[in-house]
């Protein structure tokens, strides 16, 4: 469980980017994030991942204290794409999608077959095998998107962060990123937090839903709780429709025009 208990951020400017945050992710869940530009989304990824030490407040991860872990420890409990992924320059992209195995091995950085297996199943499954050998500075920025996805897949955490993950894939590459998270979620028991801009990919894939205002949690809880008219108006400041899918009864979202 990934659990945070009165958790506040502040930047090194003093600015207080999150407060008073609450929650808890269960494995085989999948946390949405929401919320308009500045809320502290990604302040809270840097928090789960330890590269932002909580102002005050405690983060959990599946019952130790993040503060007493190191950085390896760290990297072997959760896997992180964070919303800005950098570019290696000079390696392949298979062996990027290798680096994720890292946390595991020793100091010479040996692979095993297992190792490899592990590899090649993060390849496929974010659709890269065409482009295994080729360099990862050469590829389009959804490419490099699907790199760091399976470069966090190789790294067999419990728990996987995906910071705006699908915003710079095309239509297909965003549907099967969502799928692929699904079923690695469910098959693997991860817990799993994914902030996203898309309300209706929230929607459709998310357990619960965090939704954060100017590093506020203004909500938590399931779609139905979280997800309405009146809320989703109030903080993304916004008009919009809110219907239900006849399908499969999930709520869909479309942006209103303005009436002059
Ligand atoms: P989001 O991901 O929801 O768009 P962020 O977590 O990136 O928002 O930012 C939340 C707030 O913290 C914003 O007001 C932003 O300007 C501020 N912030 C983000 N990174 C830093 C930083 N390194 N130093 C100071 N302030 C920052
Ligand atoms: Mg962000």
């Amino acid at each position: 469980m990934l659990e945070l208990r009165d958790v506040a951020a502040r930047y090194a400017d003093g600015n207080e980017a999150l407060r008073d945050i609450s929650l808890s992710v269960s494995p085989g869940e999948i946390c949405a994030v929401l919320g308009p530009n500045g809320a502290g989304k990604s302040t809270l990824v840097r928090i789960l991942s330890g590269a932002l030490k909580p102002a005050s407040g405690t983060v959990s991860l599946f019952g130790d204290n993040i503060a007493t872990l190191d950085r390896r420890a760290i990297a072997q409990r959760i896997a992180v794409v964070p919303q800005t992924v950098e570019v290696a320059f000079g390696f392949t992209v298979r062996q990027v999608v290798a680096m994720g195995r890292a946390p595991h091995q020793g100091p010479w950085m040996s692979a095993s077959n297992a190792d490899n297996e592990i590899v090649e199943h993060a390849v496929r499954a974010c659709d890269l095998v065409t482009l295994a050998d080729r360099q990862v500075k050469h590829l389009s920025g959804g490419e490099q998107k699907r790199v760091a996805i399976a470069r966090a897949l190789a790294q067999s955490a419990r728990a996987l962060i995906l910071d705006e993950a699908a915003s710079h894939l095309d239509i297909r590459h965003a549907v099967e990123l969502h799928e692929v998270v699904c079923r690695e979620v469910v098959d693997r028991a991860l817990v799993c937090v994914v902030v996203l801009h898309d309300l209706n990919a929230a929607a459709r894939y998310a357990d619960r839903v965090a939704l954060l205002k100017a590093g506020r949690l203004i909500a938590f809880g399931s779609v139905e709780e979280v997800m309405t008219y009146r809320r989703l108006k109030e903080v993304f400041e916004t008009e919009l429709y809110v219907g239900v899918n006849e399908l499969d009864g999930k709520r869909y979202f479309l942006p209103v025009r303005p009436s002059h």
